[in-house]
């Protein structure tokens, strides 16, 4: 990539987008960050405290819903290359309200490919439209077998049929018009910074107040799970090195079944916070299934090992344990973030 790329990183306040952009403005003093967000409930700007005054970050506060500022965004900034981010991202929300999800999950990327197909014409070896995704659209597995590239499309829930329609946009614009794209679909991620509606920080924050822990059904659903740094470094390898008009998966090669993660992550708190050992399983509950619910996902991350050698370097155990002690000493952004709306929503899901 050439020195002073212009790069539109969305949804870059999120969870996975903040390290994202952290990664890309300190890695690449040359290129200049955009990051465009609109700041729902999951944006959070004090996930990038540390980057906000570098000469190389810009922050753009708009919705990728809105096709004219997009377009003006564009033809203003001459952004070469999207990192795509911006998402509604909570299959719980997509349940209680499938709309949303597709505005800005569907509509949004489509906005997103027309600006730039508007603005991208000539030199296509220095544009990129990255799109990032998820495993969830492969639907569900049984007791055996992995989600490869080629596997076919079988999403569940409407979060995962959102995030399809957008994969199937981003290469049909690849596919129609010659847009140059690299799509990769990930497994679920956890680290710092993520919001605690999703299972991990939800966790960690019930096992500090003594909450109950509801786990969905018999807690067997399995899950691969990726530290969130590690996908962030992937998404950097595949931005420079991957493969134009192709799809790569990224997963962390960990398995997980609910009720295990569950049990490890309260041993983890209990030595922690010098509590007597089982101290915090015993606020374990099961709870009525979501509806749709997937058993299994696992991804074979085996094209990106391969062609790019990336492998994730940090061990579930050792993940875990940073991102518990992350939440421990940020406890400041865990209060702020536990308020309000949020806590209106974790009444009515969970009560
Ligand atoms: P997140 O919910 O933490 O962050 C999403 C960000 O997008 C927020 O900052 C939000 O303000 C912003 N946003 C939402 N709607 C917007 C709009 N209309 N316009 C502009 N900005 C908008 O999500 P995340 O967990 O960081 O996920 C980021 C991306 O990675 C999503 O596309 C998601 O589908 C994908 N992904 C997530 C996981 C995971 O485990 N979290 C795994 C694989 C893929």
């Amino acid at each position: 990539k050439s020195e002073n790329l212009n790069v539109l990183i969305t949804g870059g306040a999120g969870f996975i987008g903040s390290h994202v952009v952290r990664l890309f403005v300190k890695k690449y003093p040359d290129y200049n960050i955009y990051n465009l967000d609109s700041l729902t409930y999951a944006g959070n700007l004090e996930n990038l405290k540390d980057v906000e005054k570098e000469p190389n970050y810009q922050f753009i506060k708009a919705d990728i819903n809105d096709a004219e500022v997009i377009n003006e965004l564009f033809k203003k900034y001459r952004f070469q290359a999207v990192i795509h981010l911006a998402a509604e991202s909570h299959v719980d929300r997509s349940i209680s309200n499938p709309f949303a999800f597709v505005k800005t999950n569907i509509l949004g990327t489509v906005n997103l490919l027309n600006a730039a197909k508007k603005t991208w014409n000539g030199n296509p070896d220095n544009q990129l439209f990255y799109h990032i995704s998820t495993d969830e659209v492969y639907g569900s597995l049984g007791e055996t077998g992995l989600f490869t590239e080629m596997s076919p499309y079988d999403p569940n829930s409407p979060y995962s049929a959102s995030k399809a329609g957008s994969d199937h946009f981003v290469r049909a614009y690849g596919e129609t018009y010659g847009l140059p794209y690299i799509i990769s679909n990930c497994s679920n991620n956890y680290g710092p910074n993520q919001f605690p509606e999703k299972l991990i920080p939800l966790f960690i924050n019930n096992i500090i107040n003594e909450k109950p822990l509801p786990v969905y059904g018999d807690g067997r659903y399995t899950r691969d799970w990726l530290y969130v740094k590690d996908h962030a470094a992937a998404i950097d390898l595949l931005f420079h090195k991957g493969k134009k008009m192709e799809t790569y998966n990224i997963g962390g090669f960990n398995e997980w079944q609910n009720i295990d993660l569950v049990r490890l992550l309260c041993a983890i708190m209990d030595k922690k916070l010098n509590r007597p050992e089982f101290y915090s399983e015993k606020f374990i509950s099961f709870v009525k299934d979501r509806p749709g619910h997937d058993k299994r996902y696992a991804i074979d991350a085996g094209k990106i090992k391969e062609e790019l050698n990336w492998e994730p370097p940090v061990t579930f155990a050792e993940g875990l344990e940073k991102t518990v002690d992350w939440y421990l000493e940020n406890d400041e952004w865990l209060k702020h973030v536990v308020s309000g709306e949020y806590l209106d929503y974790y009444q009515k899901q969970y009560n």
